[in-house]
């Protein structure tokens, strides 16, 4: 069984309010097709059929103060409430005390431990290593888990060779800003089709995206649609690449900004959780998961890795 995690930063399950939410004012056409017919809203949740399930999930799990990106997606990588041990939400980037818990047991040491096969499938760019290797830049807490798990981060020449995604999907930013004018660049259907190909040559890999958290604090609604139809156009690409057998797709978020761009902070909204495969596969993963921390088990589980470590 091979599982594919799709994060995306910062998006909630927001009222269906095309004044304030993207995804209600978005041509998402593949998206909404995906989970009834409905807008990636609270009205949308819970959802199963054939082929999608979607689940509306606490980001808060009992600690007040808005969720934050660190202590979410170490709750994501661990399955530990870090929240409520640490007594609060923390982030951005890791502080000491949440990088602790990135030391091992995360889902990436986990795979390794077990011989399996995974991978960070972004790619990073020159600048983003000298940012680290100078102090400059911490890591944030994804490529924190992945680096202690003993794994490399992809870098421009894996993204030229096709190994690994621009962060954009599409290639635009290498060319635009990060001074790359020959870079690959790749339609939203062929970046889908790009992922879902990568993806399947490991047992556990995540594609991390972060510029919907982005434009939640930038609270920019035409760039907030664009970026949704995009990822539209990967999900088509991705869903026609990637077959039930070839294991799960798994797409979810650490806390709501997005879907509510009357505010640039972070919002309480719940987030979604969304499976794509087998539905009896879907069902055994889902049982157990009832807020972010169920998640990382939920995921031990299918890949067969050690609970306890
Ligand atoms: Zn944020």
């Amino acid at each position: 069984m091979k599982l594919l995690f799709l994060f995306l930063d910062g998006i909630g399950l927001g009222k269906d309010d095309p004044e304030i939410n993207p995804f209600s004012r978005a041509q998402t056409p593949v998206l909404n097709g995906l989970i009834g017919g409905k807008p990636l809203t609270s009205l949308a949740a819970p959802f199963e059929d054939e082929r999608t399930t979607l689940l509306a999930l606490d980001a808060s799990v009992g600690v007040k103060g808005p969720p934050q990106s660190a202590t979410g997606q170490a709750m994501l990588l661990t399955g530990i409430n870090i929240p409520a041990e640490l007594g609060y939400h923390y982030g951005p980037k890791p502080n000491p005390d949440v990088a602790k818990y990135l030391d091992s047991a995360t889902l990436f040491s986990k795979t390794v431990a077990a011989g399996k096969k995974t991978a960070l499938l972004n790619a990073y760019p020159p600048r983003y290593f000298d940012g680290i290797d100078s102090g400059r830049r911490l890591y944030s807490a994804i490529p924190l888990a992945l680096t202690n798990a003993g794994m490399p981060l992809l870098t421009h020449d894996d993204y030229f060779n096709g190994r690994a995604l621009s962060a954009d999907f599409t290639g635009e930013g290498w060319r635009e800003f990060l001074g790359f004018p020959d870079a690959p660049l790749f339609d939203p259907y062929s970046a889908g089709v790009k992922l879902g190909e990568i993806a399947s040559g490991y047992d556990f890999s995540l594609f991390e995206y972060w510029a919907s958290d982005y434009a939640g604090h930038k609270q920019d609604m035409n760039w907030a649609v664009r970026q949704l139809e995009i990822i539209d156009g990967v999900l088509k690409g991705l869903l026609e690449t990637w077959h039930d057998q070839d294991g799960l797709i798994l797409l979810t978020s650490d806390h709501g900004n997005m879907e509510n761009l009357s505010t640039r902070r972070h919002t309480p909204a719940q987030v979604p959780l969304l499976l794509f495969g087998d539905i009896n596969i879907r069902r055994e993963f889902q049982k157990d998961i009832r807020d972010l921390t169920g998640i990382a088990p939920a995921i031990s589980k299918i890949l067969e890795l050690n609970q306890s470590i």
